[in-house]
């Protein structure tokens, strides 16, 4: 087969929404789709479209632990959309896509690694789901995920922040003024990864100079020291300067320059939320730079009305970019500090909350600290909603666990299964690629 420039899977979701009047909804996609018609982009020889799989439960819970189970709270649309991930990820790796865009929906950047329920739109996340597809069955090893959703892909930093063979990136509009409210510089992984949770939080009215200056000299040069074997691009278009749910100035012609110099091997759509005004633009700004084809013309018909960056906001972000230099250049040092710091064991606990579903989580996470393999992860969880309570332990074993670790993490759960104080338990071993639940109710 001849190989093309960009792959491209299109998926709207046309039964999926969060509801009838939200902006999460199918016409998110449509104007994109009219915009992508009129200007013949599937015609083009550069361009081959792929159809969407539906993904396993496998792919789902290689990824996912849900309480009960993934069974009752993903819709067809989100493994439709998992397996268009995966189907752009696969024309990559096979060969037969240079690059490939997966303009699918519901997002997945919110949702981590045990889920029980939807937030921020997201109940499974597409791309890790695509990545660990990818390394299971087309043996990839180092991967980075560059976020450029003006939200924290706080699900996928959760689901890496124990993974050294994984470097997570992201910028985003701070925390403190929108949501998840997290992406802070000091959420930088567990100590065994420390380093490899990379976060840019940027001030309110960045536009496409703060964007691109960030993009030059931190997330490029960051990106070639790690080396990763793909870069995924969790491409959210809601720095838009029209976007209803954020406040930053970035255009599609920002957007066109962005995909043009990270050189993504594959993006999935995140969020994005002005479905008319910028959507259609900012999308075929991404898939003509992928392409490789001019995207100078694609601009909106309201630019005159996006505000230009303060001087204040460039000063920030020149001396974030210098701090951020700093640490990265440090890493392997303060990698030593936090390793000897925690001892044997690295714990934190938190709450998480589903703000679709109503629910609240309380978890209490524990990483082990070992010197022959990543280490295995507890997560004890409990959840309080309309169902009233369900609580759940489970046990994560790495790629590369050792003896030791394989062993305390099963000892884990079955002490827990006998003290007795959960409703489900599981052991997400990932050597066997296998989700088991242990004694629980299924
Ligand atoms: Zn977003
Ligand atoms: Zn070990």
């Amino acid at each position: 087969m001849e190989r093309k420039e960009l792959g491209l899977v299109f998926f709207p979701a046309f039964d999926w929404a969060i509801s009838q009047t939200h902006p999460e909804r199918q016409e998110r996609l449509l104007y994109t789709r009219d915009q992508l018609l009129e200007e013949g982009v599937l015609d083009l020889p550069q361009i081959r479209e792929y159809r969407p799989g539906m993904a396993e439960w496998a792919d789902l819970e290689r990824v996912h632990i849900g309480v009960p189970g993934l069974e009752s709270l993903v819709k067809d649309a989100h493994r439709v959309a998992a397996g268009g991930a995966i189907e752009a990820g696969k024309a990559v790796c096979s060969g037969e896509t240079a690059r490939a865009f997966a303009l699918v929906r519901p997002p997945g950047h919110h949702a981590m690694r045990v889920v029980h329920g939807t937030r921020g739109f997201c109940t499974v996340n597409m791309e890790a789901i695509m990545i660990e597809h990818l390394r299971r069955h087309h043996g990839i090893g180092r991967v980075a995920i560059v976020d450029t959703d003006v939200h924290h892909g706080d699900g996928t930093q959760d689901i890496y922040y124990h993974d050294p063979d994984t470097l997570f990136i992201s910028f985003h509009q701070d925390g403190r003024t929108l949501y998840p409210g997290s992406g802070f510089v000091e959420e930088q992984g567990g100590p065994a990864a420390f380093g490899t949770t990379f976060n840019i939080p940027l001030p309110v009215g960045t536009g496409d100079a703060g964007l691109h200056r960030v993009l030059d000299e931190l997330v490029l040069p960051v990106l070639a020291d790690f080396k990763p074997d793909l870069i995924i691009n969790s491409a959210g278009q809601d720095n838009h300067y029209s976007d209803p749910l954020a406040n930053m100035s970035v255009t599609a012609q920002g957007y066109g320059r962005l995909a043009e110099k990270l050189r993504a091997d594959v993006a999935v759509l995140e969020g994005g939320y002005s479905i008319e005004g910028a959507l259609p633009y900012v999308n075929l700004g991404i898939l003509l730079a992928m392409a490789g084809l001019d995207y100078s013309r694609v601009i909106e018909p309201d630019r005159e009305r996006c505000p230009a960056q303060s001087a204040d906001v460039t000063a920030y972000i020149e001396k974030l970019i210098q701090e951020r230099r700093q640490t990265w250049r440090e890493r392997e040092n303060l990698k030593r500090r936090e390793i000897a710091r925690w001892g044997d064991e690295w714990q934190r606990r938190r709450s998480v909350y589903y703000d679709d579903s109503g629910i609240e989580e309380e978890q209490r996470e524990t990483a082990r600290l070992c010197h022959h393999c990543y280490g295995w992860q507890g997560i004890d969880t409990s959840s309080r909603g309309s169902f009233g309570r369900k609580s759940a332990y489970a046990a994560i074993i790495p790629r590369n666990a050792c003896k030791r670790c394989l062993q305390e993490a099963q000892d884990a759960v079955w002490s827990a299964k006998q003290a007795g104080r959960h409703q489900y338990y599981y052991i997400q071993n990932r050597q066997t690629d296998c989700l088991e639940r242990i004694g629980g109710k299924k």
